[in-house]
């Protein structure tokens, strides 16, 4: 599984997931970077959802799944299905309240996500 960190904005960080041919993308807000980022490693993106509902982190999503034909998967479902399966991974799901109520950490293989910054 490799995770990789795009910057937007002024202080937000957006992250793809992937395995050899899927993808799952987390606050979305470097789209053009995200999606010639999928072109050139000829991946499909499956999956768009964000760490919490703010909207300097959702802001890429429709464009995303518009530009993709992924799947939404909305941050407020997310700590009930508990995990993603992306390919033979399984992505963990935190809920982890106190930024917003709605607020979660994906733990990618041996790495966490977290707000940026804290
Ligand atoms: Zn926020």
């Amino acid at each position: 599984m490799i995770t990789v960190q795009f910057r937007y904005g002024t202080d937000n960080l957006g992250y793809l997931v992937h395995g050899d041919e899927y993808a799952l993308a987390v606050d979305g807000g470097a789209v053009m970077e995200m999606v010639d980022y999928l072109g050139r490693n000829k991946l499909k993106l499956v999956f768009v959802t964000n760490t919490h509902s703010h909207g300097d982190h959702t802001c890429g999503n429709r464009e995303l799944i518009r530009l993709s034909g992924a799947e939404f998967l909305d941050v407020k479902n997310l700590p009930e299905m508990g995990s993603i399966g992306l390919e033979d991974m399984l992505i963990n799901i935190f809920h982890t309240p106190g930024h917003t109520a709605d607020s979660v950490c994906f733990r990618f293989g041996d790495a966490i996500n977290r707000r940026y910054p804290v």
